[in-house]
């Protein structure tokens, strides 16, 4: 049985490293995506806005890393973290930062088109409340981000604020005019299953027991995750490494979801959407 967590981070300096991604192995899970945090706040001492190809190589490094020492297979998703736009804004002014941003996208562009990295991620807009020329300007940027993953066939990470109904119908507007809604996923969405296949996107939800089981009313269409923080100083600031193989199995042997139907979310879905093999 396949168990994918979509959405983890794992920070070997900041966190516990290997050790979180050996008890999400310990619990079940087979598979997981690992997503670039920040330049500034990852471990690799890389200062934001210098050198993102560096910061990507330090992920891609540490999922080959993950892949030869433990038995999950971990999947590099690299991106600009909203939050780290917002601050290249703030240090640099915006034209800067929105140059900085595009030279960090088509280092993004290499690592995928070499098969080194499997997304764009986490991307969108910062989830707390800014100005109203950090939206905008994150926004020009989701738009770069969506048409280089129509272009080249890639995944994207969607980080935004809080999301209802009328957030997605606007959101499903944009990818639609600009990229594939087959390729976009929102990180860390409400249980809201219907509006995403409506639009076409996919949402990859938090693995507490009652939100899966929400979605579940509106169908399987949908991605499992914890969002896994790795960070000793916010333990547990989402959910712990264990979240998604212990829901998921909690759920079958309440005979709430089959093998068939954790065979759909935890692999086929994830193959689809990566184009990438789940064995
Ligand atoms: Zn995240």
């Amino acid at each position: 049985m396949y168990i994918t967590d979509n959405h983890m981070h794992i920070d070997p300096i900041r966190g516990v490293g290997i050790e979180a991604v050996k008890e999400f192995s310990s619990a079940g899970g087979t598979h997981f995506m690992l997503v670039y945090k920040t330049a500034y706040d990852s471990a690799t001492g890389i200062k934001t806005g210098k050198d993102f190809g560096k910061a990507y190589d330090y992920i891609i490094d540490l999922s080959n890393k993950i892949n030869k020492e433990t038995n999950a297979k971990s999947y590099p998703i690299i991106g600009l973290h909203p939050a780290e736009f917002h601050h290249l804004i703030m240090d640099f002014g915006e034209e800067k930062a929105f140059e900085m941003a595009l030279e960090a996208l088509s280092e993004i562009e290499n690592r995928i088109s070499e098969g080194l990295a499997f997304g764009i991620g986490e991307v969108g807009r910062p989830h707390y409340d800014v100005d109203k020329f950090i939206t905008d300007l994150s926004n020009n940027f989701l738009i770069e981000v969506l048409k280089l993953s129509k272009k080249i066939k890639c995944p994207v990470q969607l980080h935004t604020e809080t999301f209802d109904g009328s957030k997605f119908l606007e959101l499903g507007e944009l990818v639609r005019k600009y990229g594939n809604p087959s390729k976009v996923i929102k990180h860390f969405s409400p249980p809201m299953v219907t509006i995403c296949e409506k639009i076409g996107i996919y949402p990859s939800i938090i693995a507490r027991e009652k939100n899966i089981l929400k979605a579940l009313e509106e169908g399987k269409r949908f991605l499992m995750e914890t969002d896994y923080i790795d960070d000793n100083e916010r333990p547990g600031a989402v959910v712990g490494p264990k979240t998604v193989p212990k829901t998921t199995k909690k759920l079958l042997e309440k005979g709430i979801l089959s093998k068939e139907d954790i065979d759909y979310i935890h692999r086929y879905l994830i193959e689809e959407i990566y184009g990438i093999e789940i064995i």
